[in-house]
């Protein structure tokens, strides 16, 4: 099957507004193993958005439509794709309820009666968190269409509740598909490593970048969901062989949720000192809902002083080494251990940048540790060669930290033997 976006909205042509709609729906296509051939953003303009629609009609399977449902004269999506394919509105009387009882009106104004004419015999699709519903229907040619509204807290749940179902109803067969996470590898060498699998067609084996870590989706068609997950294992387990312990997770999508399902399995609290990631690392695990059975605390020590006077770090590393250093990450580390009382604690520190970076200590130079009280371990990150942002550098050391942890509670080497 093959499908086409077309995004409405000059506010989207002017650059005023992000096609995040185009990106959802892009990845829930491809999670479904529905090949996307073309994306393309049209103004609110009825000549050319209908010249869009007839050619995507006539060359695509599927076409999903995101904007212009709403009230607004210059919501012109529904009008000009049913004439398009050949269809009349009509009121849907229930749509037309939803939107009284959403205003707390016995009546509503033209303008939003307005949302409530859809394509006749259209599969109306619930709108949970607006007005505006969305609709799909198959054109004269068989081509589907499904329509969207554009505020993406609208339209991800109508894609993934309502229109996912309804292109998943319409298929013999299921689409299933696995990402299989990894950290402290690139998606290159990845790919490398997996290239004679990147050309199956049955299970396939496709490689994303992901900030500072990758992932590889497999992904498999059969008649149910069993036979397509059996059909996927094999492949799984090839890539665990291959790529071994950089292989983070299958299907637990972040590092963060990884670490603090660890915590728990294994109970263990952590706690966290951190310096030039500013309390980011602490952040990504308070991030995940029930954290707060394995996370004690974080201090965000940015000052020499606040690491003395917080996490006991001896005034004389500070002095000898400086703060960005592999003594003062230890000191960190074991510090904020003792003063939490925590079976875990990490340190980072480094210079993130864009300045205070010296030839001795550039930008990027980072020492991440991690201390169970008995043993601590410390990780030099340094620079490759390549200009990143300073969010970057703070994003990619929480990163490590948590591979870090998660290794510890894996017993797995805290550092991977290169
Ligand atoms: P509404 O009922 O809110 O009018 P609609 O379906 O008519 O919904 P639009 O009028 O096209 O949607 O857009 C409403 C808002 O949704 C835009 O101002 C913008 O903030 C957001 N939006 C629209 N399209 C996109 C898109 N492709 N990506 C991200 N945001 C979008």
């Amino acid at each position: 099957m093959n499908a086409e976006i077309i995004s409405v909205g000059t506010e989207l042509l002017l650059g005023q507004v992000v096609n995040t709609d185009a990106a959802i729906v892009a990845q829930e296509l491809s999670a479904l193993g529905i090949n996307l051939l073309y994306s393309s953003v049209v103004g609110d303009n009825p000549e050319r958005l209908k010249e869009a629609v007839e050619t995507a009609i006539s060359r695509s399977d599927l076409l999903i439509m995101t904007g212009g449902l709403g009230p607004t004269t210059d919501d012109l999506t529904k009008e000009t794709t049913a004439a398009a394919a050949g269809k009349r509105l009509v009121l849907h009387e229930e749509s037309l309820c939803r939107i009284q009882t959403y205003f707390n009106a016995a009546s509503v104004t033209k303008n939003q009666e307005k949302q409530a004419w859809l394509p006749e015999g259209c599969t109306v699709l619930q709108n949970d968190n607006g007005t505006a519903p969305g609709c799909a229907f198959q054109a004269e040619n068989g081509c589907t269409v499904i329509m969207l509204p554009g505020p993406p807290s609208e339209l991800e749940p109508m894609l993934k509740n309502y229109a996912v179902p309804y292109l998943k109803r319409g298929q013999e067969s299921v689409i299933v598909s696995h990402n299989v996470h990894i950290y402290g590898k690139g998606e290159a060498p990845v790919a490398q490593i997996m290239d004679d699998k990147m050309n199956g067609e049955n299970p396939t084996l496709a490689p994303y970048a992901k900030e500072g870590e990758c992932l590889l989706r497999v992904t498999a068609k059969a008649k149910d969901e069993k036979t397509a997950d059996e059909m996927c294992q094999p492949l799984i387990d090839e890539i665990k062989r291959r790529i071994g312990d950089y292989v983070y997770s299958v299907d637990v999508e972040t590092l963060e949720e990884l670490v603090v399902m660890e915590l728990k399995k294994a109970g263990k609290t952590l706690a966290t000192a951190e310096s030039c990631t500013g309390g980011l690392l602490s952040k990504r695990i308070t991030d995940i809902p029930g954290s707060s059975e394995v996370f004690h605390m974080g201090c965000v020590t940015y000052a020499n002083e606040a690491k003395e006077a917080l996490l006991f770090v001896p005034h004389e590393i500070l002095e000898q080494h400086g703060a960005v250093s592999e003594e003062t990450a230890k000191a960190m580390a074991e510090g904020i251990v003792k003063r939490s009382c925590s079976d875990i604690g990490v340190g980072i520190t480094g210079i993130a940048g864009p300045d205070g970076g010296t030839s001795e200590k550039p930008v990027g130079l980072i020492y991440i540790a991690l201390s169970d009280g008995k043993n601590t371990w410390v990780t030099k990150r340094s620079p490759i060669g390549r200009t990143k942002s300073r969010e970057w550098h703070r994003h990619c050391a929480a990163s490590q930290a948590l591979d870090m942890v998660r290794r510890y509670l894996t017993g797995l080497p805290v550092i991977p033997e290169s």
